[in-house]
């Protein structure tokens, strides 16, 4: 059995989504990844100031699995600005609230909570 799958709750979409250095060519540009959960973490954290369990609370994780997320954005964020690589901000085991995440394809939905509830468009589930 898989295990069922629990998005982290994230307020809004991050209103900025690419990151790179100048001077440094495209082609050349390794890119790193900071998903949208991780940076939901960053901001509830350094931004909003609340505590660690705090911000476990809000995005619906224990505060173990939210200690973890900080610790991987960090490291993503130190690693971009240190080498010099592009920031991506993009995926993630994430829902806004108020979505519904389809638990076989994924896909995210918003609307009322009858639309909600509605089979999948994407697979039918
Ligand atoms: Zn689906």
């Amino acid at each position: 059995m898989p295990r069922p799958f629990k998005p982290r709750r994230v307020s809004e979409m991050p209103r900025y989504t690419y990151f790179k250095p100048t001077g440094v060519p495209m082609p050349l540009l390794e890119e790193v990844v900071l998903t949208i959960d991780e940076v939901e973490a960053l901001r509830l954290k350094d931004i909003e100031k609340l505590e660690q369990h705090e911000c476990a609370k809000r995005m619906n994780v224990a505060q173990s699995t939210l200690q973890r997320i900080l610790v991987s954005a960090r490291e993503k964020l130190t690693l971009a600005i240190i080498e010099g690589k592009a920031l991506r901000i993009h995926g993630g085991p994430y829902a806004i609230s108020g979505e519904r995440i389809c638990p076989r394809c994924r896909r995210h939905r918003r609307g009322n909570e009858e639309q909600r509830r509605e089979d999948c468009p994407e697979c039918g589930v």
